[in-house]
């Protein structure tokens, strides 16, 4: 029987389980007025995990004669199946999900489906669960088809994003600590709890780092590195915080808070912010538009007191 590679994740349940048990566990009895889990946001973690699994199914189906196509146009080289050429592949979508991850978090359109991986306020490893059905929309996809034309098959190019992310799941925990000692090397090569942990902080000194999926080199090359600094814990969650355990509102919130913005938006250049700045802009547009709506309340506050001071003192009567 062959093994279908698009079932690589649910094929590992069984580990994810156990490692959430374990740690769930452990937390209770290590720190435990830290309350790190919660029944509801867990089972939300699930349900997300379960929808975009099934999402992603059907994506596939649509993507890999995609990637087909560009592997039998436009593939510069044929590797030959062996060590060497897993190990190009996984160096090669390690960099371009480091890329694909980057992005995600300076344009808004991407961001929208990733925004979910970030919105609880909790870091656990049920924390990676958490994925939208929304990518194959956003277009993570297309971030893997040089990949294709590099020689690599489809079926590898889905076989490794799917190990990349598998290995993702063991980075979401706080039951590890920074690794020091003589493994400190390791956190100069691998991503690890403590190096994701910032990433998922929106303290100032964390926000936007640390965009590593397996290898952490790139984050060190290209300048978004920054340690987790023992005496400022990282503060969990999105910068507009989202309250809600609905995975439903969880995926779509962002793609209609954008619809909004750019159905607002008065020009064109707004409008293109609305759908591909940096979250930053969107939230910095909230922002101004509470302000100008307050002092539109406040001024037709005003107003409505002078006509009533007015309409008073000309119906006198009316303020007995
Ligand atoms: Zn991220
Ligand atoms: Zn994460």
């Amino acid at each position: 029987m062959q093994f279908d590679a698009e079932l690589l994740l649910l094929a590992m349940a069984p580990v994810f389980l156990a490692c959430i048990g374990w740690e769930a566990w452990h937390l209770r009895r290590t720190r435990p007025g830290a309350r790190l889990y919660s029944w509801r946001d867990t089972l939300c973690n699930a349900a997300l995990a379960l929808m975009q699994q099934a999402a992603d199914k059907l994506a596939w189906l649509a993507i890999l004669p995609v990637y087909a196509f560009f592997y039998d146009h436009y593939r510069v080289h044929i590797w030959q199946a062996g060590w060497l050429s897993f190990a190009l592949l996984f160096v090669a979508q390690d960099l371009l999900y480091y890329v694909f991850h980057r992005c995600s978090h300076r344009v808004r359109w991407l961001w929208a489906a990733h925004v979910v991986h970030h919105s609880s306020e909790r870091m656990n490893f049920s924390t990676a669960f958490r994925q939208s059905l929304m990518y194959p929309v956003a277009g993570m996809w297309l971030f893997w088809i040089p990949l294709a034309v590099l020689g690599f098959p489809p079926k590898q190019i889905v076989a490794i994003v799917l190990i990349n992310l598998g290995f993702q799941f063991f980075v979401h925990t706080q039951a590890i600590g920074k690794i020091g000692g003589k493994f400190a090397w390791i956190e100069y090569v691998f991503n690890t709890p403590s190096i994701h942990r910032v990433h998922h902080a929106r303290n100032d000194r964390y926000i936007d780092r640390n965009y590593a999926g397996v290898l952490v080199i790139w984050d060190r090359l290209f300048g978004s590195y920054v340690d987790e600094d023992l005496r400022e814990p990282p503060v969990y969650g999105i910068v507009e915080p989202l309250h809600t355990y609905n995975p439903l509102r969880a995926t779509f919130h962002e793609w209609a808070s954008m619809a909004r913005d750019f159905a607002s938006a008065r020009s064109v250049p707004d409008k293109l912010r609305a759908l591909f700045a940096p979250p930053a802009w969107a939230a910095d547009y909230h922002a101004r538009r509470m302000a100008a709506s307050t002092a539109h309340t406040t001024l037709n506050d005003n107003e409505n007191n002078n006509k009533a001071a007015l309409s008073a003192r000309r119906r006198p009567w009316k303020i007995l």
